[in-house]
């Protein structure tokens, strides 16, 4: 639960008091009362304005890049290690393709 300052409260009360008004909808941050004023949205709890929470949904939107970024390491790796005669040398990139494999795996979200 995250405490709200007194400082938000204050300027959320302002807003109220100009004509500002509450959102049904949630803080997609951190699930906090939003509240609308003069056509722009923040969260009381967590100050997230509109602006930041397109912020993040542009990050979240980058993950499949990142995935993208680990499927290419792990096909270098997989690469290396058809190339590899060394033992030695292919239990190190077994255990790099393992850590990429898992990588993935949570970035899927399975
Ligand atoms: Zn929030």
């Amino acid at each position: 639960m995250v405490a709200v300052s007194r400082e938000r409260l204050a300027a959320a009360s302002e807003m109220l008091r100009k004509g500002a008004t509450l959102l049904r909808e949630p803080c997609p941050k951190c699930g906090g009362v939003q509240i609308k004023y003069r056509g722009e949205v923040s969260c009381i709890v967590c100050g997230l304005a509109k602006d930041e929470s397109a912020a993040t949904l542009q990050l979240e939107a980058k993950l499949p890049s990142l995935k993208e970024i680990i499927e290419t390491k792990a096909l270098e790796v997989a690469f290396a290690l058809r190339d590899e005669r060394s033992i030695e040398r292919q239990k190190d990139l077994l255990d790099l393709l393992e850590r990429y494999i898992e990588l993935l795996l949570k970035l899927s979200g399975k």
